[in-house]
């Protein structure tokens, strides 16, 4: 992958790396039971690339084999889900909240909505509050992230 990548992102600690050289065929969230398992989240958001358009950039991630079609990849030392991808497939569907740009990458489509929790649908109406308001800012301005920066 010589020119400048598309987009961008990793893992919690930045351990494991990627980048894209073409924008991702979909976008789409699942709320399968084995998403929420993978994700540890209510849904899973995934960006799916074509494999020809895809490199791990920095380390490689480990695996879980989770059904007879699929596996799913994370970091082995921060845990972090990255992905989602059919063993014999030639696209692999990225969690976009690994990206760098998360905001880029916007879903069009839901699946696995048999298990989609009830309340899904309305948290954009739940009482808000920014880190900063949640914390303040004595006590934010004593944490330290040790997450590895949205850039390579
Ligand atoms: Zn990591
Ligand atoms: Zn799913």
């Amino acid at each position: 992958m010589s020119a400048k990548p598309l987009l961008t992102g990793g893992c919690q600690c930045g351990a494991v790396r990627y980048a894209l050289s073409a924008v991702p065929l979909r976008v789409t969230l699942c709320h399968c039971r084995m998403c929420q398992k993978a994700s540890g989240a209510p849904f899973a958001s995934l960006a799916e690339i074509a494999k020809n358009s895809f490199a791990w950039t920095r380390g490689k991630p480990s695996a879980f084999r989770s059904s007879s079609i699929a596996e799913r990849d994370f970091c082995a030392k921060c845990g972090t889900p990255l992905s989602y991808r059919r063993i014999e497939g030639d696209s692999i569907e990225i969690m976009t909240g690994t990206f760098d740009r998360p905001d880029r990458l916007v879903p069009t489509l839901q699946f696995g909505t048999e298990s989609r929790l009830g309340w899904v649908g309305s948290i954009a109406a739940l009482p808000s509050k920014t880190t900063m308001q949640n914390y303040g800012p004595e006590k934010i301005a004593q944490v330290f992230s040790y997450q590895h920066p949205d850039h390579d």
